[in-house]
């Protein structure tokens, strides 16, 4: 099976058929019709053997992720998905593989109405980019420069669950406390993240201000924080913890929850007149941990009163 064939087979009529699509795989470029009263959103991922994920991994959950960190990015800045492309990077044609893969991708793409459009196909180490479109009103776009004195930091679902599975797979975390179902739910929250998508879009014109948790909640508040020009104080005891995370030595818990990535869950920014509105509509689903103040830097309070800062190790590329 050559390249050519391998594409026809199993990515040309992969994913939804959208009527913004004039032309889509097959070509020498896609030709995309968007819509005229809304900005594209555009975002793009690598995922590398060895250091997004390990060998071996199945390739259905890779599908699923390699899609899922570019929504998520989506859902971040509010947006709409509307179509991808697929960069892939094969040692091999292991058909298997890549009928495994493409069925993680297509169960994805078709759950968010999102089309693969175009990509490009070529031999080495094994490595998938995807790059995002999605429409999004660009006055309500929650860009990470928006956060204000005095807004409440929010998070959606749990953090730290996918980082505990990541510890546990280095055999880095003392899981006496798990059965056999905890460790299954942390696996499936790193092998399989849900991208907040449908939160994303509800969050428009209520959060001013997000980000996806990729990389840790502390490294990327940092980033919100920045680009905005104030600080925070978190309240550590309101961290969202699943119930299996709750089970594990709390400190651990409370750390993963800080520091560890991948979870993809949304940390959004509220201003005072939408906080009412935030806990009606999410109500169960996202968590108030921390208010943004005028401190220089990320502050959390002790049993004591005390003023301690939080500094944000969380993963960094080219940082060892
Ligand atoms: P070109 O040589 O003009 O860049 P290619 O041979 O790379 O074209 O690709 C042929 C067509 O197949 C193009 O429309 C391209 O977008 C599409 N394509 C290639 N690889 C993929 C892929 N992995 N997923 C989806 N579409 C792909
Ligand atoms: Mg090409």
């Amino acid at each position: 099976m050559n390249e050519f064939s391998l594409i026809q087979k199993y990515f040309e009529k992969l994913t939804p058929d959208r009527d913004d699509v004039e032309l889509g795989v097959g070509d020498d470029c896609a030709l995309l019709i968007p819509p005229s009263n809304h900005a594209v959103a555009v975002s793009i991922d690598t995922l590398v053997e060895g250091i997004h994920f390990f060998k071996g991994v199945e390739p259905e959950a890779l599908g699923h992720k390699s899609l899922a960190v570019g929504l998520s990015d989506l859902a971040a800045m509010g947006a709409k998905p509307a179509w991808f492309t697929l960069a892939l990077t094969l040692p091999e044609v292991d058909e298997n593989w890549i009928k495994g893969f493409s069925k993680g991708l297509a169960a994805l793409a078709n759950e968010h109405d999102i089309q693969l459009v175009g990509g490009d196909t070529t031999e080495g180490p094994l490595t998938i980019s995807i790059q995002v479109h999605g429409f999004v009103d660009q006055a309500k776009a929650m860009r990470r420069s928006n956060a204000k004195l005095g807004d409440m930091i929010y998070v959606s679902g749990y953090l730290g669950d996918a980082g505990a599975a990541l510890q546990q797979q280095l055999q880095q975390l003392n899981d006496d406390e798990l059965n056999s179902e905890d460790i299954r739910y942390l696996y499936q929250r790193l092998e399989r993240p849900t991208p907040r998508v449908i939160m994303g879009q509800e969050l428009l014109g209520l959060a001013s201000s997000a980000i996806d948790i990729s990389d840790g909640l502390l490294v990327d508040l940092e980033h919100v924080l920045d680009k905005s020009g104030v600080g925070a104080r978190l309240n550590l005891d309101n961290l969202p913890l699943s119930k299996t995370l709750k089970k594990i030595n709390h400190k651990v818990a409370q750390a993963l929850a800080l520091h560890s990535g991948d979870d993809y869950e949304l940390c959004f920014i509220v201003p005072p007149q939408h906080y009412a509105e935030i806990e009606k509509r999410f109500k169960g689903q996202v968590t108030r941990i921390g208010m943004i103040t005028d401190d220089d830097g990320l502050y959390y309070i002790d049993d004591d009163d005390n003023l301690i800062e939080l500094t944000g190790i969380g993963y960094e590329h080219f940082a060892r």
